[in-house]
């Protein structure tokens, strides 16, 4: 007989640990930009500038204008499930903040260098401190100069993952997603300026005003033809009120939908749907096709359509806790709710098809 050897059980390394679920949390340049958007965004930020080089693989750096970090709270900024947004389980259902985990600034401090400068509005100076595997190693913050707000700098993203880092080389497509993600959040978040830019250029790639409306924004970042076919699209179901008060899920859908539509006139070239869900930017594939298949029909073949769609539902119905990236949101009702939004749009689409005939006639 053969003699196997017997592999025994050991915990790991603290460390490896740590770097295996930086991996889940941190997948791309694009994941560490969405995090730490996100939490500008969380501070209050009406202002947010992105400076990146080599799609972020080199550098990433995010500066905010939100209400800063106070001196006390830097030393926890990298830990591990540290975080000012949730203190228990329950507050999870309807979290109005889009980070709750203290994951994503300790994930990026253990697959790349991270450097923060933050001051509060009332502050006289700021504060500065970098961070190493989860811990400032500046050992205590320095005081410096700077502006009230955030800004977090990433250097070297993924230096001790090779394998990831090869596999990231282009930064080209890194950085075109990165455009994407701030895009997004620049149309749905009318009253917060954004600007991407890559370092030592003059010119920005993406820039938007704090007074700018969502139509606005999608002039500015998608460009006048589609601005220019825009459909407002406005739809609910159920009552939001009654559904949000109880803590139990209603016997059917319950939401809004508010967004604009490209009209049956409008080819882009490629197809853009954007989608917020309770105010987080994520994917719904079954919710994409039912609405690609509207426009199918009433599209040249090749022309793409262009969506915006921000949906509000009960906290209760949704979950966020469902993705190590929150990239997707679990809610109930799914079939339901991808119905009636197929059907809201297929309608909009038919009026303002018919007005355009009544008006030309
Ligand atoms: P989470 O967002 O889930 O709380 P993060 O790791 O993204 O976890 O951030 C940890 C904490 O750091 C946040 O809870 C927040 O208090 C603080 N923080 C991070 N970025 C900023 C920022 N740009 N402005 C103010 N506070 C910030
Ligand atoms: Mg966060």
């Amino acid at each position: 007989m053969v003699e196997l050897a017997m592999p025994r059980i050991v915990r790991l390394e603290e460390h490896v640990v740590n770097r295996i679920a930086a991996g889940e949390v941190i997948q791309r340049p694009v994941s560490a930009l969405k995090e730490m958007l996100e939490n500008s965004l969380d501070a209050g930020s009406t202002q947010v500038v992105v400076t990146v080089k080599e799609g972020g693989n080199k550098l990433l750096q995010i500066q905010d204008n939100g209400h800063g970090i106070a001196r006390d709270d830097l030393h926890l900024l990298c830990e591990r499930h540290a975080t000012s947004k949730l203190r228990s389980f329950e507050d999870l259902q309807g979290i109005g903040t889009l980070g709750f985990r203290g994951e994503a600034l300790a994930s990026i401090s253990f697959v790349a260098h991270m450097a923060v400068t933050t001051m509060q509005h009332d502050a006289v100076h700021g504060l500065s401190a970098s961070y190493r595997d989860g811990i400032m190693d500046t050992g205590s913050p320095t005081p410096c100069a700077a502006v009230p707000g955030t800004t977090i700098t990433v250097e070297d993203l993924f230096y001790n993952v090779l394998t990831r880092k090869k596999a990231l080389k282009n930064g080209t497509e890194e950085y075109s997603r990165i455009l994407d993600i701030v895009s997004r959040y620049a149309v749905f978040k009318a009253g917060t300026g954004f600007t991407v830019k890559r370092q030592g250029e003059a010119r920005a790639d993406l820039h938007t005003l704090p007074s700018a409306s969502r139509l606005d924004n999608i002039r500015a970042i998608y460009g006048p033809g589609v601005a220019n076919s825009m459909l407002a699209l406005k739809h609910s179901v159920g009552d939001m009120a009654v559904a949000s008060s109880s803590s139990f899920s209603s016997d059917g859908p319950v939401f809004t939908a508010e967004g604009y539509i490209s009209s049956a006139s409008h080819q882009g070239k490629r197809s853009t749907f954007i989608l917020f869900i309770n105010g987080r930017a994520v994917d719904c594939s079954p919710l994409k096709r039912a609405i690609d298949a509207v426009y199918t029909t009433v599209l040249p073949k090749a022309a793409k359509p262009f969506v915006f769609l921000e949906l509000t539902m009960p906290g209760s119905h949704v979950d966020v806790n469902m993705h190590p990236t929150k990239k997707e949101v679990g809610f109930l009702h799914q079939e339901d709710v991808v119905d009636g939004l197929r059907a809201a749009v297929e309608h909009q689409l038919l009026a303002s098809n018919n007005e355009r005939t009544y008006t030309q006639t």
